[in-house]
């Protein structure tokens, strides 16, 4: 199967947010039967602040990389650049820019708006997907409810909502997710499914599973890449016809390595002991949230908590000091920390 011959991406541009409502073709009655990752990362512009974009799609496996190209071209060109798009159309996944929402969690809402007609409680499965995520502890996708945002961060604009919607995608496309970053920050993410594929969900006919697909995007959402692992959510191949709505092994393994394990994980939990030397350690926080004058409140041996910020700026803890000179309030899970030790110590995390 050829690639569908589709509205231009430069009309779709100028057509606002919801393309959709252009003259889209019925839903492809021919499914492929596979699709496959692209991306690309972007540098952009927006009110002065350079951000990083990385765009994420799901893609006819079928189609040549010059057609995958090309699809790519077009959506960067939506873009403001500040230099050439760094495109990943191949099959291996690639690494996004460590960066993270900084408080393990992010709001996201449901913008109905050219749906498929023929879809009814997609709302849920969407839903569903997010909390699926939530259900590892290490992260919370909180839902927001209904919007009326569009999903411009698709399209070189944000305007502070994630949103997850339904937009027109060129041929070949199922749905992307463009995650903005500045710093190692994320600050939005926006996804777009294309409704012109013959989505299913629930538990009846399964065609292209609306709940598996968003699942996947919901973990770039967040700032996982792909897996070389078949059963994982975030392998780079989704089959028609086939369900992937649970969270594999692997992925809880991504978001844990991320985001840093459950508090209340039982036997997966994070470690309740750490070890440091006398001198400079160098540490990712094993432990949930927690203001490092609690977290060390047991070991003098620690004399001072160093940390860069996404503006690259150090941000320091000296127990004892007054307030205006700590300006490290919080641990955050899986983030790094330079922590100086006047003698080697044992700690034990205080939650
Ligand atoms: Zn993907």
């Amino acid at each position: 199967m050829g690639i569908r011959s589709k509205l231009g991406l430069a009309a779709v541009a100028a057509s606002a947010l919801w393309p959709s409502l252009l003259a889209a073709p019925a839903a492809r009655a021919e499914a492929p039967a596979s699709y496959r990752t692209a991306g690309m990362m972007l540098q952009v512009e927006r009110n002065g602040t350079p951000y990083t974009v990385v765009i994420e799609m799901l893609i006819e496996s079928e189609v040549s990389e010059e057609a995958v190209a090309t699809t790519l071209r077009g959506i960067a060109a939506r873009f403001p650049l500040t230099s050439e798009p760094t495109v990943n159309a191949a099959h291996d996944a690639f690494t996004l820019d460590a960066s993270r929402w900084p408080d393990s969690r992010v709001a996201w809402a449901y913008n109905p708006t050219g749906r498929p007609a023929a879809l009814g409680g997609e709302r849920d499965a969407v839903a569903t997907a997010a909390n699926s995520w939530n259900a590892a502890g290490a992260f919370s996708f909180v839902d927001a409810g209904a919007t009326g945002a569009g999903t411009g961060g698709c399209h070189g604009a944000t305007d502070g909502v994630n949103t997850l919607g339904w937009a027109n995608q060129d041929g070949s496309v199922l749905a992307i997710t463009c995650g903005w970053y500045s710093g190692a920050r994320s600050t939005e993410f926006d996804m777009e499914i294309d409704p012109d594929w013959d989505w299913t969900i629930g538990s009846g006919r399964v065609g292209v599973d609306l709940q598996s697909v968003v699942l996947h995007e919901f973990g770039h959402a967040l700032g996982l890449a792909h897996s070389d692992d078949r059963n994982a959510v975030m392998y780079s191949t989704y089959l028609t016809g086939t369900l992937r709505r649970e969270l594999a092994h692997d992925d809880v393994a991504a978001l844990t390595s991320m985001y840093g394990a459950a508090p209340t994980a039982g036997a997966a939990a994070a470690p309740s002991t750490f070890a440091l030397q006398a001198g400079a350690n160098l540490l990712t926080w094993p432990s949930a949230h927690v203001a490092p004058a609690q977290a060390f409140s047991q070991h003098p041996e620690v004399v001072a908590v160093y940390a860069l910020d996404a503006a690259g700026r150090w941000r320091q803890y000296l127990p004892g000091a007054p307030a205006y000179v700590n300006d490290l309030a919080v641990l955050e899970p899986g983030m790094p920390y330079w922590v100086l030790a006047s003698a080697s110590v044992t700690v034990a995390i205080q939650r």
